[in-house]
Formats: structure tokens, sequence, C-alpha cells
């Protein structure tokens, strides 16, 4: 048994996470704080074990806890012994902590998104805001942004069902946001003119280039938020940032969800700037990866 603090040993448990940032994020703060650091990939694909095997597993050997993605966020609520307010508002879990004995589930990616927005947007206006995209990382930054002021939310996917679904789901959460779904993203920029829009789509991705908003609609005044991170700039914020729009990269969310992770895995606190800086190191030539999990 470790004594507090003084080992991080943690993994992630997906499938294709093979390119993911998120252990070198861990073991180089890990290592960085003089702990014993190991951090492993339990990938489905190659492990062929169900989940509830490679959780049980996992405690068994002492790990700290584990981050949790694709696709496995919502099958692993079950397994779980408590949730955090976070994780059940959102209804899927990326970081489980284990202590003594019992399972803790947490959803750092909410926290990530509303940490890395107080921090690359202070003062942005935020009285109504458009999200495109109601998938997985969708609801985490729904509730993210209810979670920061956001008075009206605006909800729009190509998939008009999930986009109710959230809208709904962040109503009912508290009175302090009204969230709709909307199916005319023009008509809605022309008659309401939101504060800002945040990209929560694949659209923009290296793999997946364009933008899920037609760039004609954006406006000087708004603030643009992406959470694709591969390429950091997307089409979508090159055009808002030559428009003269304030932008945000995805890259706040995808280093503040490990930030978060680190302190719960530990009981540290993490360096936000030393775990951006092994993200970035990614970026450079060579070590590109067009991964989507983090
Ligand atoms: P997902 O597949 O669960 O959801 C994507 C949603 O976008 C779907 O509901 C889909 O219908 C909708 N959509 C697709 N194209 C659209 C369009 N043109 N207009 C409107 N809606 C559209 O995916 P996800 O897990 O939510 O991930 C979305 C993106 O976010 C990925 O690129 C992923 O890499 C990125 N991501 C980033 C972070 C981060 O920390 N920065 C975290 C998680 C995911």
């Amino acid at each position: 048994m470790h004594k507090g603090g003084e080992i991080l040993l943690a993994g992630l448990v997906g499938r294709g996470i093979a390119l993911s940032r998120t252990p070198a994020m861990h073991m180089a703060e890990g290592e960085a704080q003089g702990l014993h650091a190991a951090y492993r990939l339990l990938d489905a694909d190659r492990l062929s074990q169900p989940l509830p095997a490679l959780l049980d597993a996992a405690e068994m050997m002492g790990f700290n806890g584990l981050n949790v993605t694709y696709p496995f966020k919502i099958d692993v609520l079950p397994l779980l012994d408590e949730l955090s307010v976070n994780a059940s508002a959102v209804g899927a879990v990326n970081t489980v902590a284990f202590r003594n004995g019992r399972r803790f589930g947490h959803n750092t990616d909410l926290w990530g998104f509303a940490e890395g927005f107080r921090r690359g947007l202070p003062d942005a206006a935020r009285d109504h805001v458009l999200l495109l995209g109601a998938g997985g990382a969708g609801v985490a930054v729904a509730h993210a942004l209810a979670g920061l002021g956001v008075a009206q939310l605006s909800i729009f996917d190509t998939d008009a069902q999930r986009a109710g679904a959230l809208a709904e789901q962040v109503s009912a959460g508290g009175p302090g946001c009204d969230a709709v779904a909307v199916s005319d993203v023009a008509g809605l920029i022309r008659a309401a003119r939101p504060d800002g829009v945040v990209n929560a789509t694949p659209m923009g991705m290296a793999k997946l280039p364009g933008t899920a908003l037609d760039i004609g609609l954006l406006q000087p005044s708004m603030w643009v938020a992406d959470i694709v991170y591969f390429p950091l700039e997307t089409e979508l914020l090159r055009a808002a940032r030559a428009l003269g729009c304030r932008v945000l990269p995805g890259s706040g969310m995808a280093v503040f969800q490990a930030v978060r992770a680190f302190e719960l895995f530990t009981g540290r606190a993490a360096d936000p700037s030393r775990m951006k800086a092994t993200f970035d190191a990614f970026d450079r030539p060579g070590d590109a990866t067009q991964d989507t999990k983090i």
C-alpha cells in the first residue's frame, strides 16, 4: 500500500486510445512532483476484457483511479458507488477514483471546459450562447455553460432529438439556465445575436475538415470557442479570429480535465502550465496525433 500521494498509479480505459495525450500529461506531472508515476492504457480493443473486469483489475492492483473515455463514459455508471454532483448532472463519468474499497465517479470534462473558459475568456458576455453539438462532449459543455452563468442556451445538433433531450436536461437542472433546441441557426443568429458560440461537434478535426457553423454568420462581437483540439486552430477559429472575434481553442478543456483528474487521483494540486506544456509537445512536428480521445 502506498502512503497518500507518494505514487501515481492510474490508467485510461477506452477503445482506440493508443495516441491519447492523457497518459503523458499525468506521467510528466507525477514525475515533476517526485511521485513514482505509472499510467497504463487499458485498451479494451487489445485486452478483450469487459469493462467490469478492467475496473476490478485496476482496483485490485491498487490503482489510485482511472480515466474513462469512449465508449465507456455511460457504461461505467452502474459499476460505481458514488457520483459527484457534476457526474450526476451530466450522466457520464470520465474519472474514477478508488478510495477505501469504494469507487467515486467524476466528470472532469465539465470542470475542464468551465476552467478553460474562465481563464481563456474572462469577462466574456454569456447571457445567450449557441452550442453546436449535443453528443458526449456537448452534454458536459452544456452543463458547464449553465454553471458559468449562461442564462439562455440555444442548442443545435443535426440529430434534433439529441439537441432536444439535452435542452430538457439542462433546463431541468436548475432555474438559472433556459436551454432550448434550435433548428434554424442562421435565423437565430440574425434575430437573437448570441454573445458566443461553442463548437462541440467533431467538425474541424483534421480528419473532418469544415465547420458546423456557416462562417458567414459570424459577427465580430461574438466570442467563439471550439473543443476540437487537433488542429488547435480549426477552420472556425481561424475565420473567427480573422473577423476580430475573441476565440478559445480546445486545449483548455483537454488540459484542465486532466488537471482535475490528477488532483482526484493523488490529492495533490497539479500545475496546469506544466500539464499544458506536455499537451503542447504533441503538436511539435513529428509528434502530431489525430486521435479523438484525450
Ligand atoms: P459525439 O460523436 O458523441 O457527438 C458529436 C455530436 O455532434 C453528435 O450529436 C452529432 O450529431 C453532432 N454533429 C455532428 N456534425 C454536426 C454538425 N455539422 N452540426 C451540428 N451537429 C453536428 O462526439 P463527442 O465525444 O461529443 O466529441 C465531439 C468533438 O469534441 C470531437 O472532435 C472530440 O475530439 C472533441 N472533444 C474534445 C475534448 C476536449 O477536451 N477538448 C473532449 C471531448 C471531446
